[in-house]
């Protein structure tokens, strides 16, 4: 067999291999693509939490003054038991001004839990907000999983197709250029590149001319001096 043919049987595995690296790199980025979403969900649903503190207090608060109202009406109730054993006016005054002290306590305690009310309300809307986007999320996420895995189905059984083509063209390669595209592969996708108008269409460098004749020739197998990339002759 020719250095050509046996290189044109390397550029066909080169195809293949080419292919099954793209189809890989699919199947190992899927799971980056859902990692996204999940943050984002992870992100609203701290969001969401935080609100539910903030409401939880707002509504301890109106807890509380709810009690202290309770608490101050049985004031007022004593307070106001007391006024049927005053004695004389000086102590009717007293009593009155106190009552009158319990009562304002309860309506500015009234005022604040509406403001809490509406606070808490708020709360509700913001809440249901961040659920509405966390819905939208998860809908994304199903979504684009079911996506990637049907794609990454279609890939896994790409690279299956590749593998009879592939070990046929391998079996008309000699091992010693098969290995040596091997180790090139292990750093580049690409093991056999174009040499054209003289320069490794690769990284570009210039060949020696007599190299470039050569490669033209195709007598024998030839890297590139810079990339170590196998060359082949391109018009
Ligand atoms: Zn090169």
């Amino acid at each position: 067999m020719s250095v050509r043919e046996e290189l044109e049987k390397l550029g066909r595995l080169q195809e293949l291999d080419l292919k099954i690296d793209r189809a890989r790199m699919l199947v190992s980025s899927a799971p980056a693509i859902y990692r996204e979403i999940e943050s984002e969900i992870t992100k609203e649903k701290s969001g969401l939490n935080l609100v539910a503190i903030h409401k939880a207090d707002l509504e301890k608060q109106k807890r509380g003054l709810e009690t202290e109202i309770v608490m101050d009406q049985d004031r007022i109730k004593n307070i106001e038991s007391r006024l049927n054993t005053v004695t004389n006016n000086k102590e009717f005054h007293a009593v009155t001004k106190e009552a009158e002290k319990a009562k304002k306590l309860i309506s500015d305690r009234e005022k604040t839990i509406v403001e809490l009310t509406e606070k808490i309300s708020a709360q509700d809307k913001i809440a249901g907000e961040f659920e509405a986007r966390i819905a939208s999320l998860n809908e994304k996420l199903e979504v684009r999983k079911n996506e990637v895995g049907s794609q990454v189905g279609e890939a896994d059984k790409e690279i299956a197709s590749y593998a009879g083509d592939r070990n046929s063209i391998i079996s008309e390669i000699t091992p010693p250029l098969m290995s040596r595209y091997n180790r090139i592969r292990v750093r580049y996708n690409d093991a056999l590149v174009a040499c054209k108008g003289g320069h490794c269409t690769s990284c570009n460098v210039a060949l020696p001319p007599q190299m470039y004749i050569q490669v033209q020739k195709c007598l024998e197998f030839l890297a590139c001096p810079s990339c170590q990339r196998l060359l082949f002759f391109k018009v």
